[in-house]
């Protein structure tokens, strides 16, 4: 959960139903996957390969990682990529869920770009590539306890989208077949001058055009910081938890349609720091976890701080595992 959304449901941690290890399919055994990893094992393959010589690929979904100079943060983030570079068989790529940084919503902007240090520190032992999602504590001064006013230079989304996204927060790339379409989901409400899940039109527009340009039978991931749907609230709060503006994608419904033309597989989510997971017609709902856990606290309701591994297969199938990195939350 985030905790500047959630605080006011007097919640502070949530319950994860989920195994640590899942498989969405079940459709290939594990001897299988030991048959074809050496072949795939070449960490920087071509995705273009991958997709000619049928071969699976691995990518790794980790989110929520929220670094800080407290806690061990920076040590805790380096752990848990040691340990995505030390996975048996190489992923392909990361893709981060958002949340990178501990707070730019309400911070200064030294305390902001300071926390970008200590994350670019952490990148440089990740030994894969990295895609970035933006997330709501990337983006500096939604709030209306900001300290960090318009006009200024850390404002807004400014400092994400200049490192990680060309001057804008969201993308798409092809690999091994499959299409990956990263998206913002963080909208401004403008009345309180906080933070909702929004996807806004500019993105819509430019969404609707890469999915006709990608066609109807490619396999897509989508990766979302605010989750599009989600249940933990009703299982702990009740079925009828007015959940706020923050918790979900407010205009998912809007778009709903659109997406169910194409072969959506999965829509990958962070936000939560649950490990949650809804299936629906033939889409994935899948929430991440979070690397820091509860906020460096701890595990959150027994799962611990980890990440996902994804197998994606060029027919469309894949598989998904949570996996631990080993931490202790430190005092
Ligand atoms: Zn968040």
């Amino acid at each position: 959960m985030d905790r500047k959304c959630f605080s006011h449901l007097g919640v502070t941690w949530v319950t994860s139903a989920d195994p640590l290890s899942r498989m969405s399919d079940s459709l290939l055994s594990r001897r299988h996957f030991l048959g074809t990893a050496a072949a795939a094992a070449a960490p920087w393959a071509s995705s273009s390969l991958a997709a000619e010589t049928g071969q699976p690929f691995k990518f790794v979904f980790l989110t929520d990682p929220h670094v800080q100079p407290e806690k061990g943060a920076v040590q805790g983030v380096k752990q848990c990529f040691a340990k995505v570079n030390a996975l048996e068989q190489r992923p392909q790529f990361v893709i981060t869920g958002g949340d990178l940084i501990m707070d730019a919503l309400e911070m200064g902007s030294d305390r902001v770009r300071l926390q970008w240090q200590l994350w670019d520190e952490c990148m440089k032992t990740l030994e894969v590539p990295a895609y970035h999602t933006i997330g709501n504590h990337d983006v500096c001064g939604w709030s209306p306890k900001a300290l960090v006013k318009p006009g200024e230079a850390e404002y807004g989304k400014k400092l994400f989208a200049d490192r990680y996204g060309q001057g804008r927060a969201y993308q798409s790339f092809d690999h091994g077949g499959w299409h990956f379409i990263i998206l913002d989901s963080i909208g401004l409400e403008k009345e309180t001058g906080d933070y909702m899940g929004w996807i806004d039109e500019d993105q819509l527009a430019w969404l609707q055009a890469d999915l006709e340009k990608t066609g109807k039978k490619t396999p897509i991931i989508l990766v979302t910081h605010i989750p599009f749907y989600s249940v933990w609230h009703q299982v702990l709060l009740g079925p009828k938890v007015n959940i706020g503006a923050k918790a979900l994608v407010n205009n998912v419904h809007d778009f709903r349609k659109v997406l169910s033309a194409y072969n959506i597989r999965l829509v990958l989510s962070g936000h939560g720091h649950i490990s949650e997971r809804i299936q629906f017609d033939q889409v994935t709902y899948l929430q991440g976890g979070a690397v820091c856990g509860l906020w460096w606290k701890g595990p959150v309701h027994g799962n611990p701080e980890g990440f996902v591994e994804v197998t994606c297969h060029p027919d469309g199938r894949f598989e998904d595992r949570y996996v631990s990195y080993g931490w202790k939350a430190q005092a």
